[in-house]
């Protein structure tokens, strides 16, 4: 019989974050990874975007920290934390690796900060292809002994969590990002490229940020919970599952689960998962949810592409109390729908391009002032495509017939 895998869950007690990471590796005796001295060891955090650690859109400086020091107890020879973040902007992982105190730890940790992007680069060709047949990405990525994922427990607009397997879409270099985005535009597509992301960049390790999250409108402008949790393991599907029970979220809606359990990256059956520490229900804390609810259907491909482009395609509004024309929403749209005002001065708002908008939210994401808000209006959507119009054709060819049968008779 296959060897059960094995999630740790700790509770941080009176913010003592560092004994919660070191009870939790111990539980899984992740030691064994690090068996020889002079390893590589890569650190992956989520750092979305230059926010404050109370904001809880980045992994907290302290969990950071913590991993770092369990991993300098077995002599490393180089230990590396990097990140992209979201956005295009040139410095802009920088700037978000400073903003969220993780910078700051690396220095008085003497461990290497890095954005991805200042890398040497590698393309990885993707064994099995659901969505991408090759990523680009940083060539730590093959070079690295011993890749530890550091995700952030977040509910998530598009995908309603972000968690292990949606923080290695990281490790995808900046504007390959919103390249996925817009190659990608439907939910489901965009989800078996994070699949095909994560085999790529599949991490042996992984500890959970479980400590301040984000509930209701995550990533970025979500409400803030303290959850004050840790939780460690080897397999991202199977600690992605056991953070939707401890949230209250049903896996099996999570699109990227069930297609990274098909291509055996592990498992959704949490009865083949050794459990340590507390247990689900000890901790559980029921989130609050993004609005958007995925729907997922067995549909083919130009049916489901259709679909997301009429049915489910949002409507972008712009805030004009909280916008500072910062312009990170139209650099950052991978198509190109944002574009500025006429004049740079307040109370103006980007203009917004309803035809060319792929609903990918990432502007909502990544703007740092939370001044776009979007809304889905799936009737109208419906009575305005073609699919509709053509219902309703339908509808009243069906009606016509009825009324000439029945004043036939
Ligand atoms: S909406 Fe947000 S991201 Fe766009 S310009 Fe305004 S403040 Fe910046
Ligand atoms: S306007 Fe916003 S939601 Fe639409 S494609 Fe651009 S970034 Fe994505």
């Amino acid at each position: 019989m296959a060897e059960k895998s094995k999630i740790a869950i700790h509770r941080i007690r009176d913010n003592d974050v560092k004994s919660a990471v070191f009870q939790a590796l111990e539980n899984i005796n992740a030691q064994n990874l690090l068996n020889s001295e002079g390893m590589v060891v890569l650190l992956k955090p989520n750092i979305l975007m230059g926010k404050p650690p109370e904001r809880a859109v980045n992994t907290h400086p302290e969990v950071v920290r913590s991993v770092i020091q369990w991993v300098k107890q077995f002599n490393p020879s180089k230990i590396y934390v990097c990140d992209s973040a979201g956005g295009q902007k040139p410095g802009i992982t920088e700037k978000a690796m400073k903003e969220s105190g993780i910078y700051d730890v690396c220095e008085d940790e003497g461990v290497e900060c890095v954005p991805f992007e200042k890398t040497e680069r590698e393309i990885y060709e993707i064994k099995d292809p659901l969505e991408l047949k090759e990523i680009s990405s940083s060539r730590l990525i093959k070079e690295a002994d011993l890749i530890i994922n550091i995700p952030k427990i977040k509910t998530h607009w598009q995908c309603t969590l972000t968690c292990c397997i949606k923080n290695m879409f990281g490790t995808v270099l900046l504007a390959n990002k919103a390249k996925t985005h817009a190659q990608a535009a439907i939910l489901e597509r965009f989800c078996s490229a994070l699949v095909d992301i994560y085999s790529v960049s599949k991490p042996q390790l992984t500890v959970i940020d479980g400590y301040y999250c984000q509930e209701g409108q995550g990533p970025s402008s979500g409400d803030v919970v303290k959850l004050d949790l840790i939780l460690a393991g080897y397999d991202g599907v199977a600690l992605d599952t056991a953070v939707c029970k401890i949230i209250g979220f049903d896996p099996s809606e999570i699109l990227y689960l069930e297609k990274a359990e098909k291509k055996n990256l592990g498992t959704t059956d949490l009865k083949n998962v050794e459990f340590f520490g507390e247990t689900i229900e000890s901790v559980f804390r029921k989130f609050k949810r993004p609005k958007l609810r995925p729907i997922s259907m067995p549909l083919p491909r130009w049916l489901a592409d259709y679909l997301g482009k009429t049915i489910f395609r949002a409507n972008v509004k712009f805030d004009r109390e909280k916008c500072k024309l910062c312009s990170t929403c139209w650099t950052n749209c991978p198509v190109n729908a944002i574009n500025p005002p006429e004049e740079i001065k307040k109370g103006n708002i980007p203009k917004w391009d309803s035809k060319k908008c792929i609903t990918c939210f990432c502007c909502v994401e990544l703007c740092p002032h939370e001044a776009v808000k979007f809304k889905i209006n799936y009737v109208k959507n419906a009575l305005f495509s073609w699919m509709g119009l053509g219902c309703i054709a339908f509808l009243a060819i069906i009606s016509l017939l009825f009324l000439w049968i029945f004043n036939f008779f």
